[in-house]
C-alpha cells in the first residue's frame, strides 16, 4: 500500500546532501566555455582567480565531476535552516478541484527569504578559507544582497554591495537588512568606479541595471587588494550548489516512491531551476527516467522564448568574459517588472545548452496573471510569495487545471523560492489595478540584438 502522504516532508540531518551533483558532468554535449572578450580564447583558471576565488574557479571550470564534497562548515550552516520543506499543495489541489498532486519546495525559511543562501554561503566559506579580506557583488531585487550580507558576517568578511538604483529606492528595508548584517551598499550606477561613471555619463538618470551593477562590482573587486567579486545566479558554481534544492527534493520523494511527471522553476539567471532539476536532468540524461522541465520568464524579459543563443557579455560594462547562452543582448534593459530578480538580460549556460538540445521547455507569462497566481496561492496556502516565484505558480497552477480538463493524474513539482515581504509595493500596484503587462516588441529586442559581439568559432 502507498504510504499517506504528509503536508510537509522533512528530512533528517543524516538525510541531507553531503555533497553537491554537478549536472555538467552528466551532459554530453558541455555547455560552451566562457571566453576571454578580448583573445576570444577559453577563459584559463589564471586569467578567473583574478576576479574569482580559486576554489570557485575549479568549481567553474569543472565539467567533469558529477558529485562535489559539500565543506563541512557549509553542511553545518545548511542545518540551520535546511532541509527546506517540501510541501503537497493540498489546499490549492483542493482550490482547483485538479487531480494533479502539487508539491512546492520553500527555499524563503530564512532571513534572507529565498534560496540565494545556499550558494551565498558557500562563496563566503571559499572567500575565507582563501585568506580575503571581503568581497564585492550586485544585487537587483535584494535578495543576492542579503543572503551574501548575512553569509560575510558568519564568516566575519568585509561585503560591498551594489544595489541597483531603482530598488535602492523602492526598497529601502531590504537595504536595511543588509546594513544590520554589516554590508556596505551603494547605488549602481554610482560615481565610484569609472564604468558607474561612464554609464552615467551616457545615461543620466538611468535607475539602473543588473548588467551595469555587476561591471561595478567587478571594478570594484580587481581594484582592491584581497578582494574577489561572487556573483549570485548565471554561473555554473552556483547552479552546484544550488542542487541541494534538487537534491533535497528527490530524496524526500523517494521516501514516498513520488515520481514527478513536471518540474516547474522560475528562471532569471536559472540558478534555482538548474538546482531543482539536478538530480532529475541527470536521471533524463543517463536514460533512467523522462520528466518535463519548465522554465518559466517574464514575458517582459524573455530570454529563454525570444532570446538567441549566442556568445554575449554576462554585464553592460563588458568587463566579464563572454559566455554562450540564450539572450537578449547585455544592453537591453528590461522595462520595469516587479520581479526584479528575474531582470537579467541573459541566462545560464548550463540550462541553455539543455534548452538549445530540447530536454527543457520555456513559457513567459504577464505579470498581472503572476500576481493573480500569488494571491490564489496566498489565500490557500498561506505563504506569501515572491513576485520571482509565483511565475513557477502561475504554470504549475496552469498545468494542474489542464490535468482538470483531462482528467489525468499528474504528479507536478515547482520550486518556490521565496517569501514577498519587501514586494509590497508591487502587491499594492497589483490590488489597485494599477499594473500593467510590458512585453517588449520585436524593434525593442533588436536593439538588444544589435549589440551583441560577432564571435565566429
Ligand atoms: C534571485 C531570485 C530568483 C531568480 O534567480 P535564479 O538564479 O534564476 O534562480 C528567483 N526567485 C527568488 C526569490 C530570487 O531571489
Amino acid at each position: 500500500m502507498k504510504k499517506e502522504i504528509p503536508y510537509k516532508i522533512y528530512l533528517s540531518e543524516e538525510e541531507l546532501p553531503k555533497q553537491w551533483l554537478n549536472l555538467r558532468a552528466f551532459m554530453k554535449d558541455k555547455p560552451a566555455p566562457l571566453l576571454n572578450p578580448d583573445t576570444l580564447k577559453p577563459m584559463t583558471a589564471e586569467e578567473l582567480s583574478g576576479v574569482f576565488c580559486e576554489e570557485l574557479v575549479k568549481q567553474e571550470l569543472d565539467d567533469t565531476t558529477p558529485y562535489i564534497d559539500i565543506p563541512e562548515e557549509v553542511r553545518d550552516f545548511y542545518k540551520m535552516y535546511r532541509p527546506a520543506p517540501l510541501v503537497r499543495a493540498y489546499c490549492l489541489e483542493k482550490a482547483l478541484g485538479t487531480p494533479a498532486h502539487i508539491y512546492y519546495k520553500f527555499e524563503g525559511n530564512n532571513t534572507s527569504g529565498s534560496h540565494k543562501l545556499n550558494s551565498a554561503i558557500a562563496q563566503a566559506y571559499y572567500a575565507k578559507k582563501q585568506g580575503l579580506k571581503g568581497v564585492t557583488t550586485e544585487t537587483g531585487a535584494g535578495q543576492w544582497g542579503t543572503a551574501l550580507s548575512m553569509a560575510c558576517s558568519y564568516f566575519e568578511l568585509d561585503c560591498n554591495v551594489y544595489m541597483v538604483k531603482v530598488s535602492y529606492e523602492q526598497k529601502p528595508f531590504r537595504r536595511e537588512v543588509m546594513r544590520t548584517y554589516g554590508a556596505k551598499v551603494t547605488p549602481s550606477p554610482s560615481m565610484s568606479t569609472n564604468v558607474g561613471r561612464k554609464i552615467l555619463e551616457e545615461f543620466p538618470g538611468t535607475t539602473g541595471s543588473l548588467g551595469c551593477a555587476i561591471s561595478e562590482a567587478v571594478e570594484a573587486a580587481t581594484s582592491k587588494e584581497g578582494y574577489r567579486y561572487v556573483l549570485g545566479s548565471v554561473l555554473n558554481q552556483v547552479l552546484l550548489h544550488q542542487s541541494v534544492i534538487g537534491l533535497e527534493t528527490k530524496t524526500a520523494l523517494d521516501k514516498y516512491d513520488v515520481k514527478p511527471d513536471i518540474i516547474i522553476g522560475c528562471a532569471g539567471g536559472g540558478s534555482n531551476l538548474g538546482g531543482l532539476i539536478a538530480p532529475f536532468m541527470a536521471e533524463k540524461l543517463q536514460g533512467k527516467a523522462d520528466y518535463r522541465f519548465i522554465a518559466v520568464e517574464p514575458a517582459s524579459c524573455p530570454s529563454f522564448t525570444r532570446g538567441k543563443y549566442a556568445y554575449d557579455f554576462c554585464d553592460t560594462g563588458k568587463v566579464c568574459p563572454l559566455s554562450k547562452m540564450y539572450t537578449l543582448g547585455s544592453g537591453f534593459i528590461p522595462s520595469a517588472n516587479h520581479a526584479g530578480g528575474l531582470r537579467y538580460h541573459g541566462m545560464t549556460s548550463t540550462l541553455s545548452e539543455l534548452y538549445n538540445k530540447g530536454l527543457m521547455e520555456a513559457r513567459a507569462v504577464e505579470q498581472t496573471k503572476v500576481f493573480e497566481a500569488a494571491e490564489q496561492f496566498a489565500r490557500v496556502e498561506g505563504i506569501l510569495p515572491a513576485p520571482e516565484s509565483s511565475h513557477a505558480i502561475r504554470v504549475a497552477i496552469d498545468e494542474a487545471l489542464k490535468c482538470k480538463e483531462t482528467g489525468e493524474q499528474k504528479t507536478i513539482v515547482f520550486g518556490l523560492t521565496g517569501t514577498g515581504y519587501f514586494d509590497m509595493f508591487a502587491y499594492e500596484k497589483f490590488h489597485d489595478g494599477k499594473m500593467s503587462d510590458y512585453i517588449p516588441t520585436d524593434e525593442d529586442l533588436a536593439k538588444g540584438f544589435a549589440g551583441l559581439p560577432k564571435v565566429d568559432l
